[in-house]
């Protein structure tokens, strides 16, 4: 096996390894998931991890590749939680952290470059000092990077008011199982949305070319409390007409509040859903927004919180998951859907007979993303297998309201026929097999389940699961 990689070893020394204590790292996301549930159905030590510092490490890994037909993952912050960024059957891990920094920042036509591998909080904090900022990011911004948000769903803070990531990409430097770079753009052979939200399944990025925005000069963070999630989507309806536009919304309801309480966080209510819109740009406009807002909160019943309350929350934006430290383990279904279906989901999720913290922010005027978040402990396997099912309430609540899971990997692939249409499934697969017929691109994910997580199978192993749960208490959580 060894003899395969020497040629790499050699030339690329400190940017390879084949220790078994550094390939350990890589065999988990995010998501922590007890060993017997991913030994049996896979093999989530890569044989090789490469963290190239540049394009030719690159190049040279997936020729190797390529030649020895052997599996390639590619791995940035690996804040996913779908088995993204683990392999499901060993081979190549690319770490693309290294590969990192803002290469240009072109101000005369608001675009930057970054590499793939730089977190946007590092890519903000590049832009601010020069004047600019982004126009969206994830709210995982300190360790999730450009190449992570360009190959998954792209949607985040500014959303509301710039809508998806994928389009601000002007280019991106990308790297082919077929073994050629290319310069993928908006349109021309290899246009870019072949390549984004795919998961890592069609090439390695390098490098990403999007737009940015001046920064703007004043900012305003209205907090309004709310009884019920119908208030929301009033709120939002009401918002969707309105000048300026408001930059970012977001939402949590008031378990994830009393969840954060109980950890000793100091929080602004226990007893109601919490709204947060956040308006940026002149100040001219910043005044007209504190004055729609007011009469926004008048108009829909909200409770004007004190402006603090927007401030804080704002500055709390990329600590979505400070829960977790009640863990041991944090389970998430993470789902998009319409804004009108919010408060038809918000009672499903709450039916689950396990407390949640729901949270989420608004993808555009009309459609949001929203985690629905709650303890379990992976230690104990089999309690474990109850409470993980019950994502699965939670993503066919989301699916019988006409959304859908937010990213797919490994996990998220048993919803595929559910959620896209026969022919969207098809083209995909089709531009998959073109681009990488020897599929060797992050194999095992996102086109179709493993056969262990046969949807029919998975289905009713689930909805059994459910039933001893909700009669005996199994997996109860708390
Ligand atoms: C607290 C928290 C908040 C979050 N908030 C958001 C949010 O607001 N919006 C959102 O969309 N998601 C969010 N996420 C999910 C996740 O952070 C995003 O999807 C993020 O963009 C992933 O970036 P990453 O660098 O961690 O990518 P990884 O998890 O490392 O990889 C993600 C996928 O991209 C592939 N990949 C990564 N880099 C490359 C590359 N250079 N070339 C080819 N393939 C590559 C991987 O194979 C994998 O399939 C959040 C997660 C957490 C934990």
């Amino acid at each position: 096996m060894t003899q395969k990689y020497q040629r790499l070893m050699e030339e690329f020394q400190d940017q390879v390894t084949r220790d078994d204590f550094e390939r350990s790292f890589y065999t988990r996301d995010l998501a922590s998931v007890p060993p017997i549930m991913t030994r049996l159905m896979f093999q989530t030590k890569p044989d090789l991890v490469v963290s190239p510092l540049n394009e030719e490490c690159i190049e040279e890994t997936m020729r190797l590749a390529i030649e020895e037909r052997l599996a390639v993952i590619p791995r940035a912050g690996a804040t996913t939680a779908y088995m993204n960024t683990v392999p499901a059957d060993g081979g190549i891990l690319i770490d693309l952290n290294r590969l990192r920094g803002v290469l240009d920042i072109d101000k005369e036509n608001l675009l930057a470059e970054a590499w793939s591998g730089t977190p946007w909080y590092e890519v903000e904090q590049t832009l601010q000092k020069n004047g600019f900022s982004l126009c969206t990011y994830p709210s995982s911004a300190v360790a999730a990077t450009v190449g992570g948000w360009f190959n998954t769903e792209g949607y985040g803070i500014g959303s509301m008011q710039y809508g998806c990531f994928h389009d601000q990409v002007e280019a991106a430097q990308i790297y082919l199982p077929q073994g050629k770079w290319i310069d993928a753009r908006q349109e021309g052979s290899y246009p870019l949305s072949w390549f984004m939200g795919k998961e890592g399944t069609l090439g390695i990025v390098s490098r990403v070319r999007f737009r940015i925005r001046h920064l703007p000069e004043a900012e305003y963070h209205a907090a309004l409390a709310i009884d019920s999630f119908t208030q929301l989507v009033s709120i939002i309806n009401r918002l969707a007409g309105q000048a300026p536009g408001a930059y970012n919304v977001q939402f949590s309801d008031s378990d994830c509040f009393s969840m954060q309480a109980d950890l000793g966080y100091e929080v602004p209510l226990h007893d109601r859903h919490l709204v947060c819109i956040t308006y940026q740009g002149s100040a001219e406009e910043i005044k007209a927004a504190k004055k729609n807002v007011q009469q926004l909160a008048a108009d829909t019943g909200a409770e004007m919180m004190p402006e603090q309350v927007g401030q804080e929350v704002w500055d709390d934006r990329l600590y979505a998951l400070k829960i977790k430290r009640g863990g041991p383990t944090l389970l998430a279904g993470e789902v998009a859907l319409s804004a009108d279906k919010i408060p038809l989901f918000y009672q499903q999720v709450k039916k689950l007979n396990q407390r949640t913290a729901v949270y989420g922010h608004f993808m555009g005027p009309n459609k949001a993303n929203i985690l629905v978040q709650y303890y379990a402990d992976e230690s104990k396997n089999i309690q474990y297998l109850f409470q993980m099912a019950k994502t699965k309430r939670i993503y066919d609540a989301a699916i019988s309201l006409g959304g859908r899971p937010y990213g797919v990997g490994i996990w998220n692939s048993v919803y595929l026929k559910r959620v896209f249409p026969e022919d969207i499934l098809r083209q995909r697969k089709a531009i998959k097999q073109e681009l990488d017929p020897l599929g060797i691109m992050n194999p095992g994910k996102y086109y179709s389940p493993p056969a262990l997580l046969h949807p029919v199978l998975f289905g009713m192993g689930s909805g059994i699961a459910n039933g001893i749960s909700s009669l005996v208490g199994i997996g109860k959580g708390r």
